[in-house]
């Protein structure tokens, strides 16, 4: 027996005066979607707690079935783990944006969404980074995707307590980190130095220079936020007994299934937009099934449309997914694969934000009670078997069709 689970981030919705009062799922046409919760089980999920707003790292490390509340360390050593760097157990590490500044001001968090190709060249420019005051602590800086970036810092008495550099809105000043503990002076006092480094290395770059010419915003900052560690959790493979595989491309959940002790399975042209290669990673997900016994898909681009506030485009990713579902549907072996389809939060067009609203669930398998429900949507899937249950327990239903959750008890 095998068995998948796939999360659409952000496609639960609200209902919307635009639809007549219907979420994006339910105005959007997806007969794969209403097969799947035809043929399963249905439910809504508090990812992390009834009106809690999740972040998408915090609600992933929930629907793999970890105590996501008591684990979770903060976002940055998740995303460097993601973006491809192996961060030790004690390494504090950061999300970064290469900036623009105009005086003491940030006037661009994102360096007027500077291409990849320029953005790593800026970074590699910039050379090895240090802290004059505290030597033993060794900097590191990758560059991710467009303007992303994350910093690690090792060595001896750091701590994730210290707060962003970013100022989080456009036209204020870049913060100082500050400790939030006794412990994180240290870390503070590095950050700051590497944040000023930076600074002096960029002013008048020729690559800045060339930028101005062509009347793009110049990269001159970095602003850091999301200071965090690894998690201590024990991998899926340990708590199941299941060789487990990813697919997804977005860092940050990458370092969550990194970090789950999840092997990744690349697919050719995803990319966590809008435009990814749906097909590829359906084709990808049924090829990883032969080999493993559990296999997690994400897609982002539901997300992203949803903070943009494009109804349209949320709709038309929702049409998309569910040509993915039906694919799915055709090409599993569902005489021995359970299947479960969910959101890791809702993203609702009107709020352009995570809220704590839950989200709908579908578990489909050959020994599933179907349970009536004819369409996978917030409303429809409310009135399903499963009821309404947290995150945590998504693992649990999936994997004691299994046979794989320990029995308590004698
Ligand atoms: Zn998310
Ligand atoms: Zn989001």
């Amino acid at each position: 027996m095998k068995a998948a689970l796939i999360v659409f981030d952000g496609a639960a919705d609200r209902p919307l005066k635009k639809l007549k009062g219907r979420t994006p799922l339910e105005a959007a046409s997806t007969p794969n979607f209403d097969r799947a919760a035809s043929m399963g089980v249905n439910g809504i999920v508090d990812v992390l707690a009834p009106g809690v707003p999740p972040g998408s790292d915090i609600a992933h490390l929930a629907l793999f079935g970890y105590d996501a509340l008591k684990v979770y360390r903060g976002r940055g050593a998740l995303e460097a783990l993601g973006a491809g760097f192996k961060v030790k157990p004690r390494d504090v590490a950061f999300r970064g944006n290469l900036a623009t500044m105009r005086g003491e001001l940030v006037v661009d968090r994102r360096a007027g969404r500077i291409d990849t190709a320029t953005a790593s060249e800026i970074v590699r420019s910039l050379g090895k980074l240090s802290s004059k005051k505290h030597p033993e602590v060794k900097v590191f800086l990758l560059h991710t995707t467009e303007h992303r970036l994350a910093l690690v810092l090792r060595g001896p008495g750091l701590s994730p307590h210290v707060s962003d550099t970013d100022p989080g809105k456009v036209g204020q000043p870049l913060l100082k980190a500050k400790p939030l503990t006794g412990e994180a002076l240290k870390t503070a006092e590095v950050v700051n130095e590497v944040t000023a480094e930076i600074r002096r290395k960029l002013k008048g770059h020729p690559l800045n220079r060339e930028r101005a010419k062509r009347k793009l915003l110049p990269a001159n900052a970095v602003v850091f936020r999301g200071a965090g560690v690894l998690p201590e959790i024990e991998s899926f493979t340990g708590r199941f007994k299941v060789k487990a595989a990813f697919i997804a491309v977005t860092s940050l959940i990458r370092g969550v299934c990194l970090a789950a002790g999840m092997k990744n399975i690349p697919v050719k042209g995803a990319t966590g937009t809008t435009k990814t290669n749906l097909y590829g990673k359906a084709e990808g997900l049924v090829k990883a099934l032969k080999t493993y016994d559990f296999c997690f898909l994400h897609v982002k681009g539901t997300d992203n449309a949803s903070h943009d506030g494009n109804l349209e485009e949320k709709i038309a990713m929702i049409e998309r997914l569910d040509e993915m579902i039906g694919y799915l549907l055709d090409n599993l072996n569902l005489e021995e694969t359970y299947l479960a389809v969910t959101a890791d939060h809702a993203t609702p067009v009107t709020v352009g934000n995570h809220t704590g609203d839950p989200v709908p669930l579908t578990i489909l398998g050959p020994e599933v009670l179907s349970d009536g429900v004819k369409a996978f949507s917030e409303r429809s899937c409310a009135r399903g078997g499963l009821g309404r249950i947290r995150g945590k327990d998504v693992i649990n239903i999936l994997m004691n069709y299994l046979g794989k959750v320990k029995k308590l008890g004698a």
